[in-house]
């Protein structure tokens, strides 16, 4: 892949005179003449390194550095004179990436130039795997969905903000009935199955903004911000149902189905994150007690079912 190399320098010879040799070592390159020039050309033209000259009229390359810095990911490397008033360290403050003095020779700019290229590289790919790895500390490996810790950091977030907008804040979740007896009956990797298959029906149930977490083994939670407890109702119903009609095949020719209970409950004032989450709980406990494949909710008053 070629890398794309703006130049900007008032000095019309240095411009061509470096642009025609950048060119012969086989970068994409583009010139300009000053700062503003470069700026409208940087709009449509995608440069991996932008070369400017630091002594221009109107808008110096410093400033241009500064400018770009701003707005762009691009490295900057700047070019001046021995006799320029400008040192070393304003260009690196300004955001540069290196600095070479003119006259240079073409090797030296080339070499400098795929420097700046290699640690661009470097930086992107350790940016990629801290991306991975923050993604990685959030996500349940067997389901995808997100972890407990997560959800707890979560619901923390969504609480404060109920608590800034006071829009409203709805909890689900869900446990799978009789899941011991699956798992002793098929074994654990056929439960393991059950498992990541309730992750994606989990997740295609969902709205945009609701988020599902593997709340526990067997156990999931769904946040619903923006959500009152009757929509709450209606999205729970709807993973429940999509859930029981899903058919596992444990072994050859054994279909089974699964069911799941569900407590639902939505945030009151005042409420924190422990006696949401233990009411939710409740109402899960009483989904179960009163023979498990429902939903039930609790509003505000734990005892008005
Ligand atoms: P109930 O209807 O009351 O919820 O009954 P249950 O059998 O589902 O509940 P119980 O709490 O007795 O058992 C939960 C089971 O979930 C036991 C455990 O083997 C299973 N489980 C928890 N985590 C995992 C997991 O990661 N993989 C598999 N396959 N099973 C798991
Ligand atoms: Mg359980
Ligand atoms: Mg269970």
């Amino acid at each position: 892949m070629a890398y794309s190399i703006l130049i900007v320098d008032d000095d019309k010879a240095i411009k061509d005179y470096v642009e025609a040799h950048l060119k012969c070592f086989n970068y994409k390159v583009k010139s300009a003449e000053n700062a503003y020039n470069a700026l409208k050309i940087l709009k449509s033209f995608k440069a991996d390194i932008i070369l400017t000259d630091i002594t221009m009229q109107g808008m110096d390359g410093l400033e241009l550095t500064r400018k770009i810095k701003k707005t762009f990911d691009t490295d900057v490397m700047v070019m001046t004179g021995y006799s320029a008033d400008y040192s070393y360290e304003k260009a690196i403050q300004a955001g540069a990436s290196d600095f070479i003095f003119k006259p240079f020779r073409l090797a030296e700019l080339d070499l400098r130039i795929k420097r700046v290229l290699r640690e661009a590289g470097f930086k992107k790919e350790r940016y990629k795997l801290l991306k991975e790895l923050e993604k990685l500390a959030i996500t349940d490996a067997l389901t995808e969905l997100y972890n407990s810790r997560h959800f707890f950091s979560q619901i923390k977030t969504e609480i404060n903000r109920y608590n800034r907008y006071s829009r409203p804040l709805s909890l689900l979740i869900l446990d799978i009935d009789f899941f011991k007896a699956y798992n002793d009956t098929w074994g654990h990797l056929e439960g393991d199955k059950v498992l990541m298959r309730i992750g994606k029906v989990i997740n295609s149930c969902m709205r945009s903004m609701d988020t599902a977490y593997r709340y526990g083994g067997e156990e999931f939670a769904i946040l619903l911000p923006e959500t009152g407890l009757q929509k709450a109702c209606m999205v729970g119903a709807r993973i429940k149902d999509n859930i029981c009609s899903q058919i596992f095949e444990p072994e050859p020719g054994t279909k089974r189905s699964i069911t799941v209970s569900i407590g639902a409950t939505e945030l009151v004032k005042g409420e924190d994150f422990r006696s949401f989450i233990s009411r939710t709980d409740k109402a899960l406990y009483r989904s179960k007690e009163t023979g498990r494949n429902k939903l039930t909710y609790i509003v505000s008053n734990p005892d008005n079912t």
